[in-house]
Parts: C-alpha cells; sequence; structure tokens
C-alpha cells in the first residue's frame, strides 16, 4: 500500500516477489525511517490459517509508526494485508509440529530527498517466509551475555519501544562480539544507567524466583512483547504471581549466586520461550537450573504453542483466522 501526505493509503495490491527499485536519495536509506513488525501464521489440523493477537501487533506498528514520524495505517489494512497475503496460497503455510509462515509487514520513507523531515512519500509492504522450528533436535538452553559496553536503543524517550530498524542495526555489533566469545546471545542493560536488565537483541527476558514469583523488566525502553503479554497473562492462569520492575542486574547475579533465582528465559515471536542456561558478563558466569531447561519455562513454552497451533483451548481469544 502506498502513502502519499496529500492522498493518503491507496493503491492496495498484491504483487510478485522481486527487487524494489529506489532512488540513491531515497529517504529510508540515509535516515532510517521505518519500522516492521513480526508474527507467524500456523496451520491447524483442519487445515485453517491462523495468526497470534494481531491486534496488539498493530497497535504496537500504530506507536512505532508515530515514534518515528511515519503516517498510521489503519487496524483493518494491517491484519487485512496479512490475510490478503496469506490467501494468495494457503499451501505457502507449512504443516507440521513447529512450523510456521513468518510475516515480515514493514513501512518505508519512499520519497527521494535529502532533508532531514519526515517524508512526504512512504510505502507499506508485507512479505513472508516458511520457517521451520527455532531449535532443531529439540529445544536447547541459551547462553548469554550481558553486555555493559553497549546499548541497543537508549532511555525512555529514545526508540527502545519501537519496532525500528535502527535499534537492531545497533545490536549487531554487541551480538556478533558475544558470538565470537562462544555466547548466542546478548542482553542489553538501560541504556540511562547500565544498571537494569532491559532485554535481548529480539526477546524480552523473564526470571523464575524460588518463591514461585515471575519477574520481568517493566516497559519504558524495552520493547513491548506480544509473547511477554501472553506468559504474564499465562503465568498469572496457573496463580503465579507476576511482577514488572526494574531489576538491577546485580540483584539477578547475587540470586543466581544464593539460588533464589530458579529459572530464567527469554521470549518472542521466532524462539517462542526459550530457556536460558548461561549468563555471564564481565565479571560473573553463572549457570542456571544446571544448564537445563527449567520447569515451569518449559510448561509455558508447551502451553503458548498448544494454543498457537490450535491444540488447546484458546481461552483468552488470542487467535485470529485468516483463511
Ligand atoms: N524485544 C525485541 C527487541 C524484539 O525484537 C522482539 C521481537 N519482536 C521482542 C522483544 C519480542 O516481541 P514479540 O513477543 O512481540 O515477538
Amino acid at each position: 500500500i502506498s502513502w502519499t501526505s496529500t492522498d493518503g493509503w491507496k493503491d492496495r495490491r498484491i504483487e510478485k516477489y522481486g527487487p524494489l527499485q529506489l532512488d540513491p536519495a531515497t529517504a529510508v536509506l540515509h535516515y532510517a525511517q521505518e519500522i516492521f513488525e513480526g508474527l507467524k501464521a500456523y496451520k491447524h489440523s483442519d487445515g485453517s490459517v491462523w495468526t497470534f493477537r494481531p491486534d496488539r501487533n498493530a497497535a504496537r506498528f500504530a506507536r512505532s509508526a508515530h515514534r518515528l514520524a511515519l503516517p498510521a495505517l489503519s487496524v483493518d489494512d494491517f491484519i487485512g494485508s496479512l490475510a490478503a497475503l496469506v490467501r494468495t496460497d494457503i499451501a505457502w503455510v507449512p504443516d507440521g509440529e513447529d512450523s510456521s509462515l513468518y510475516l515480515r509487514p514493514f513501512m518505508y520513507a519512499s520519497e527521494a530527498f535529502l532533508g532531514v523531515r519526515p517524508a512526504l512519500e512512504v510505502e507499506y509492504l508485507v512479505i513472508a517466509s516458511p520457517v521451520g522450528p527455532y531449535f532443531s533436535g529439540g529445544v536447547r538452553p541459551v547462553s548469554i551475555y550481558v553486555s555493559e559496553e553497549y546499548h541497543r536503543a537508549g532511555p525512555p524517550g529514545g526508540t527502545g519501544d519501537a519496532k525500528f530498524g535502527g535499534n537492531y542495526a545497533a545490536s549487531l555489533l554487541p551480538q556478533r562480539e558475544a558470538q565470537e566469545q562462544g555466547f548466542d546471545q546478548v542482553c542489553f542493560l538501560d541504556a540511562a544507567t547500565s544498571t537494569y536488565l532491559e532485554e535481548l537483541g529480539g526477546m524480552n527476558v523473564f526470571l523464575v524466583m524460588d518463591d514461585g514469583t515471575l519477574h520481568t523488566p517493566e516497559l519504558g525502553s524495552i520493547l513491548e512483547g506480544i509473547t511477554r503479554a501472553s506468559v504474564l497473562q499465562l503465568a498469572a492462569d496457573r496463580g503465579y504471581q507476576v511482577v514488572e520492575r526494574r531489576i538491577p542486574l546485580a540483584e539477578v547475579v547475587s540470586g543466581l549466586e544464593s539460588g533464589t533465582v530458579k529459572e530464567f528465559f527469554a521470549c518472542g515471536t521466532a524462539a517462542v520461550v526459550t530457556p536460558v542456561g548461561r549468563l555471564a558478563g564481565a565479571t560473573f558466569d553463572h549457570e542456571i537450573n544446571g544448564g537445563e531447561p527449567g520447569e515451569l519455562t518449559m510448561a509455558i513454552r508447551q502451553e503458548l504453542t498448544d494454543i498457537q497451533y490450535g491444540r488447546a483451548e484458546d481461552r483468552h481469544s488470542w487467535m485470529r483466522r485468516l483463511a
């Protein structure tokens, strides 16, 4: 769908996949005025195709658009575009346990103009790709390096709560350096004080404490994950007390030493709920739960995927049929 400041959104269309032609002065190439979303389409055993809480992705996309001075896209256009793309060929949505069609809606400043101001021409597109299980051969706990050197976005008022490519660009170097040291992922601390846990490059984080409470970093400068919101709900349904707060890294490290932190997991659309088996930083290195997936971590993971794949009752009306 194309937008101009004079005509608004128009020209809703489906095109064959192929390269875009961009003027070298296209604004997004210079000032990174763009946003995106990530969702999955799941095939259920009766052949119907569903997605998970797309109203939340639409709302987050609208917030990201506002922050990046991009035009608002209606919820109907957002969800309708996903359905329209999936319906072009539902054979595109793979069958099978833990397989899905990844959907990537995005919006970018397409105007060829080098002045620094919001673009007057914008494009919204959706592309898709079948994806298999994130972990081949079973879920494996990941290792995380906490970076005290780099930040991904900024303090509240920055772009951390927007799904904006610049945040991901800033996470590439820390991610590469962590991988070179043998870690799977980087965890970022708050940009204002480098004291509190924030999130990974593409996942939110949770702690399970020995008193039966679940803790996750509060919103403000992190991405408001849809998996995060769903985990908070599923844990509360099970009777766990859930706490959204500022979590000092020092408290996590001492909790791992003393045993008050029992499980640590990360969550997001791509990897669902992923156990963390090792947390390290410049001055500490701890194994978590003996390097094994935690019990509650795996129970929530199972429950969430059962809802997504239609194997369990959708008691919160999270699923939306696309085809
Ligand atoms: N944090 C960041 C930085 C992310 O990119 C993602 C993935 N969208 C998440 C958290 C998890 O969000 P969600 O559960 O909506 O996929």
